[in-house]
């Protein structure tokens, strides 16, 4: 726990959490692996009875977590879904409403089709881009608006603060944000205005592919208390192990997310200017359409961006096939750069019509532009295009 909250926050994720461990002083913090602790006399812990409720190497990395959302505490979960359940578990009953938004990770969309619509909760998915399309969603019954932007994978953006303030007229109305695509470091939706940060640790907290994870934040104490409550009864907390690995990439992910956002932004300008390309998705480029709230509201561009190929879709999968460098994964934020197909991959169980109507094309290729140096990724790219088109 830091006493300094005025460090800045690529001092704070590598201190945030020193407390040493005082039998070899060892610098990193330790995995406490342990499933439960010794009472000191019946009934008297030090504050850990069992590693459902907490573990020391959890809270080290939540302390983490919480020193760049700006936030008391933070939560941290098994995955980035078990975050996004534990809170839809611990907010909503049968009988409530949630608007999403419709372009959203594949998986958020299939928790509410597939799981949350058994146990009553009543959705509905809109263009979160615009208020007033949010707005006619509502419902006298709605208790949570979740959204995702920049939403993956066309990098839709939704204003956070129009929304959050959409969302208070309302009584009973919170606002959460999926924050994956670029951390609050790049992104701090909470002073924007939302109620409830999430990331899927996963990706560019953890940043080296390692783990899967999720957190939670918010300065609403009482949400806080209630979600660790319900984390504790499920047992969706994290395991320490992979607390202890997210702990070691969230040292570095100043300076990745820095990295991260000037290549992006080379391969995003160097692709736009590539005569196979038909468009690129990137808040950055001077095309895109919501550049101005891209400005207002993030910090920084990101490391992420989508882009179709002036071919049939075929030909698109041949270019995907014949990258080299470029790594076929699902997942992004990751020092490797990744590189998917949504048709076919986290959107495919949208239909065809469906998928068009929200951009999320046959020809839509996504990128999690990683730390390689962009010339070899360009030179990758260029040999893939000789390939596909010689
Ligand atoms: C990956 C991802 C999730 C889900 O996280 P997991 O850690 O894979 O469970 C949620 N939202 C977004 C935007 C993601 O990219």
């Amino acid at each position: 726990m830091t006493d300094r909250p005025d460090f800045d926050p690529s001092t704070l994720v590598i201190h945030s959490n020193r407390s040493y461990e005082r039998q070899s002083n060892s610098i990193l913090f330790p995995i406490h692996q342990t499933a439960t602790y010794i009472h000191e006399t019946v009934g008297v812990t030090k504050g850990y009875g069992y590693s459902r409720g907490a573990n020391p190497t959890v809270n080290a990395l939540e302390q983490a977590i919480a020193a760049i959302e700006g936030t008391r505490t933070a939560l941290c979960f098994r995955s980035g879904m078990s975050a996004i359940t534990t809170l839809c578990l611990g907010l909503l009953h049968a009988g409530d409403h949630v608007v999403l938004s419709e372009v959203i990770y594949g998986g958020t969309a299939r928790l509410f089709h597939q799981v949350l619509t058994h146990f009553g909760v009543e959705y509905t998915f809109a263009d979160t881009a615009s208020v007033e399309a949010t707005e006619q969603a509502f419902r006298p019954n709605t208790r949570l608006l979740f959204i995702e932007t920049p939403a993956n994978p066309t990098l839709r953006l939704s204003d956070v603060r129009a929304l959050a303030d959409l969302a208070h007229s309302r009584e009973n109305l919170l606002l959460a944000v999926d924050n994956t695509f670029l951390t609050p470091l790049l992104q701090d939706c909470l002073s924007l205005g939302a109620d409830i940060s999430m990331l899927s640790t996963t990706k560019y907290i953890d940043g080296h592919n390692a783990t899967l994870g999720g957190s939670l934040a918010s300065h609403n104490e009482a949400l806080m208390e209630r979600l660790l409550y319900v984390r504790k009864i499920i047992g969706s907390i994290q395991a320490p192990m992979d607390s202890w690995l997210a702990l070691q990439g969230v040292k570095t992910l100043p300076a990745r997310l820095a990295m991260h956002c000037e290549h992006a932004m080379k391969v995003a300008q160097w692709l736009a200017a590539h005569p196979r390309i038909a468009k690129v998705n990137y808040p950055g480029l001077p095309t895109f359409p919501q550049i101005e709230l891209a400005k207002k509201q993030q910090k920084a561009f990101g490391g992420m961006l989508s882009f179709e190929l002036d071919a049939s879709p075929e030909l698109s999968l041949k270019f995907v096939d014949a990258l080299k460098l470029c790594t076929c994964a699902e997942s992004l934020g990751s020092v490797e750069t990744l590189i998917t197909h949504p048709a076919t991959a986290s959107h495919c169980d949208l239909s065809l019509a469906e998928r068009d109507r929200l951009g999320i094309t046959d020809r839509l290729i996504r990128l999690s532009v990683g730390l390689e140096s962009p010339k070899d990724l360009i030179a990758d790219f260029e040999q893939a295009f000789q390939t596909v088109f010689a």
